[in-house]
């Protein structure tokens, strides 16, 4: 029996061009919150987040979401620290594509969020995170006020660094096509689709096809998911035609009994194997970088 393309990788079209099927492995790597108690293999240090990095690069990740931490684990904003983080990872992955935190759930001010996107040269960032809106974590509030949305984007499109779009609710990709009709944003839209948080949308296929069928045409979308939904996401999004996200930030353990502790390049590892299988390859660096409409380093 012959088969049909038609129906294969929708968002993409059935052009068939290899691009398109390529698959893009975002890792984030740390974290604001996950601890060596929990999982000794944990990158904290600038020095564990590079050597991370650089086996997880090697594996066939290109994407690098980055949290700094401090000596004492504690999550920081200090824009010397990035530097160097950002640096050590630009070393150990030279044309990776490196992607800093803007978070809101530990520190408050515009000025702290927004202190990475100052770095130069190698140090700064590709792209930078930016949440949608406001949400409850499953201990705690994580507010993005319009107001403060629209400042980060500013900055970044001031300083030239493009947002990685955090979605957690259907209204978050709502907001995120009225700042794209306001041209906060250019195209395409990298959009990353969060699912499996205790207080934000559930990680069921409803949702995911949902959430992809509201995202706007021609966006380039990856799928996370926390916990033991991190497997199931991301195998979907494969399936579907979206990219992937993975690490230690979103999941610390590799079975779904919780018995083994991960490595970030563990689970690089079995996404890009599995994806392998279902017929997207991991894109090389430069392939994502075209993917994702930035230029080449
Ligand atoms: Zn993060």
């Amino acid at each position: 029996m012959e088969d049909t393309e038609s129906g294969l990788y929708h968002l993409e079209g059935s052009s068939g061009l290899p691009i398109n099927r390529k698959l893009i492995i975002n890792v984030a790597l740390t974290g604001n919150f996950s601890s060596k108690a929990a999982n000794p293999n944990v990158p904290c240090t600038p020095e564990e987040i590079a050597l991370d990095a650089g086996k997880c690069y090697e594996a066939g990740a290109t994407f690098f979401h980055i949290h700094a931490r401090e000596d004492d684990g504690k999550p920081s904003c200090r824009n010397e620290l990035y530097e160097e983080i950002l640096l050590k990872v630009r070393k150990k992955c030279p044309d990776g594509i490196i992607c800093a935190t803007t978070s809101g759930r530990v520190f408050k001010t515009f000025e702290q969020r927004s202190a990475v996107l100052d770095l130069e040269g190698d140090a700064k960032p590709d792209f930078a995170s930016l949440s949608m809106g406001s949400m409850n974590f499953p201990t705690e509030p994580s507010i993005n006020s319009p107001s403060m949305i629209e400042s980060l984007a500013k900055r970044m499109a001031e300083k030239n660094v493009r947002p990685e779009l955090e979605i957690f609710e259907t209204g978050m990709i709502n907001y995120a096509t009225y700042l794209m009709r306001k041209s906060f944003f250019r195209k395409p839209l990298y959009l990353n689709l969060f699912f499996g948080l205790l207080g934000t949308m559930p990680g069921r296929f409803v949702d995911i096809v949902h959430q992809v069928n509201s995202i706007p045409a021609g966006s380039i979308w990856g799928a996370a998911g926390g916990g033991r939904f991190q497997l199931p996401i991301n195998t979907s999004a494969i399936v579907m035609g979206g990219h992937v996200r993975v690490g230690l930030e979103d999941n610390l353990y590799y079975d779904y009994g919780k018995t083994v502790p991960a490595t970030n390049d563990m689970l690089v590892k079995r996404i890009a194997r599995i994806a392998g299988e279902l017929g997207r390859p991991v894109a090389s660096p430069s392939e994502a970088r075209m993917i994702l409409g930035i230029g080449v380093r």
